[in-house]
């Protein structure tokens, strides 16, 4: 059985059965027929499906929003927003998945040479549960539109937003078996990435799951997308706007409870502005209401899990233990759900938890820095390579400070965030391979020569 929790009030919100291994086989079996079907079909039919989803989305938009709250714990205005960002990403790739996939001239010693891109075949999605829809919606509007099938494993604490997916895509018209929910414990992923069927695979999670997932994808040559987690720098420099910059890093860290591999976590402070960043940042954040996530005045809900929660209380105890300055927050609310409150640890330094670890949970560490070659340096100095921030008024500088940050995106002077035109991705230990924009749409496409002599 798979069960779902209502993260605001620990209590139990349905329970779905385990698919068997012989609807399982099913479900491959349909996935592969659909997809041989689905690649014969004009990019443009396939493209244009992507209308009828996004109004399948917003038709249910309330209902599926509910959905995303109730079982991970998200404010509904966040929830909302999320199914919105899902529609919006499917009309992009509605509108340009026929020029991202049009064959490509090249000129060589043939009378005709092109690139053309031929789909790869039924990938298998695994979710996570911090952006039910969107995660899932963001590898699959652009896989379709290159001619592949979906089956989503989606993490088990969101079995009912896997199954309002998958109807979300049949309401829309899409072949049946094109888009299908795997209800399966993480221990029978392995199985299913083994199958012939299977083509490739997607992970959205954690890098130690990213690691087991990726090694068995390579034994078995599969080509793979991870997307996995990271400790993002926020970097505000002496000349940034520093009120801007301290409303942008509440925001930055405690959207969505801090669940998101592109919070901010690690804010690195010029020493001199430090105090005045500080201040701004913690009225911000004191200012934040927490509460019933289904209530649309809410801006922090619970932390999704009671695991989740526990996490964040040890690793802000431990960065406090070994010295950072506990300004605001740090302790778990009473009563029933796994709430915490929104915390700020000053005085961080990079051998504690909080600089060390990924934080995925609402709690900001800063760390103060003397210059901008000490903030490139411990704004490298993590595993991870996501997404990071710089703020300061002197643009030219900070671009040439983005080329030296080891990260997939850097933003200047604005919220780390994804959009369907840009690519989104990681270096290091943040994982491989690019959603989104025209990058992401080949990633599960098999790039083909095609040679006329
Ligand atoms: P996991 O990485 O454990 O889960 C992500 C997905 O992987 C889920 O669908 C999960 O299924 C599945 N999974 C788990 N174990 C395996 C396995 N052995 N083989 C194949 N699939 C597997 O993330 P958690 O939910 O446990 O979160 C833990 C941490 O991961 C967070 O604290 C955060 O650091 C990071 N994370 C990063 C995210 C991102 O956006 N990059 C999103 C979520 C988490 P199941 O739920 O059934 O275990």
């Amino acid at each position: 059985m798979i069960h779902s929790i209502n993260p605001a009030t620990g209590e139990s919100v349905d329970s779905y059965d385990n698919h068997s291994a012989a609807q399982v086989g099913a479900i491959l079996a349909d996935a592969h027929s659909a997809q041989k079907e689905w690649a014969l079909q004009d990019v443009r039919t396939r493209s244009a499906l992507l209308l009828k989803v996004a109004a399948a989305l917003r038709a249910n938009k309330t209902e599926y929003a509910r959905l995303i709250t109730v079982e991970m714990g998200k404010p509904i205005n966040e929830s909302e927003a999320e199914i919105e960002k899902s529609a919006v990403t499917c009309e992009f790739y509605a509108a340009e998945g026929p020029r991202f996939l049009d064959d490509e001239s090249v000129a060589s010693n043939a009378s005709d040479s092109r690139v053309v891109f031929d789909p790869l075949g039924v990938v298998l999605a695994i979710m996570p549960w911090n952006y039910p829809f969107w995660q899932f919606v963001r590898f699959a509007a652009p896989a379709l539109a290159a001619g592949n099938a979906a089956v989503l494993k989606h993490a088990n604490n969101v079995p009912g937003c896997a199954l309002a997916l998958e109807r979300a895509f049949r309401d829309a018209g899409t072949p049946q078996g094109l888009v299908q929910a795997l209800l399966i414990d993480a221990s029978e992923v392995a199985g299913v990435l083994a199958d012939p069927r299977i083509a490739a695979v997607t992970l959205t999670g954690s890098t130690a799951v990213g690691k087991l997932v990726a090694a068995q994808a390579g034994s078995l040559l599969k080509k793979q997308v991870l997307e996995l987690g990271g400790s993002d720098p926020f970097i505000v420099l002496a000349d940034a706007d520093i009120d801007l910059a301290a409303k942008t890093a509440a925001k930055a860290r405690f959207s969505n409870a801090g669940q998101s591999c592109i919070s901010a976590k690690r804010f690195i402070v010029q020493e001199q502005i430090a105090d005045r960043f500080v201040a701004e940042l913690v009225k911000h954040v004191a200012e934040l209401k927490l509460g019933d996530p289904l209530d649309p005045e809410t801006q922090i809900g619970p932390l999704a899990r009671a695991n989740l929660r526990a996490d964040i209380e040890d690793q802000v105890r431990r960065s406090v233990a070994a010295g950072a300055k506990l300004i605001i927050g740090g302790k778990t609310v009473d009563g029933p759900g796994f709430f915490y409150e929104p915390t700020v640890l000053d005085h961080v330094t990079p051998d504690m938890a909080a600089a060390m670890e990924e934080t995925f949970g609402p709690a900001a560490a800063v760390i103060r820095v003397a210059d901008e070659d000490t903030a490139v340096e411990l704004a490298n100095a993590t595993e991870f390579g996501l997404g990071a921030a710089v703020w300061t008024t002197d643009v030219k500088k900070a671009e040439k400070l983005a080329r030296r940050l080891e990260a997939g995106a850097v933003f200047i002077n604005g919220l780390v965030a994804s959009d369907a035109r840009l690519p989104f991705g990681g270096v290091k230990q943040s994982g491989y391979g690019r959603e989104l924009g025209e990058f992401g749409i080949r990633e599960f496409t098999n790039i083909k020569t095609l040679w006329v002599g």
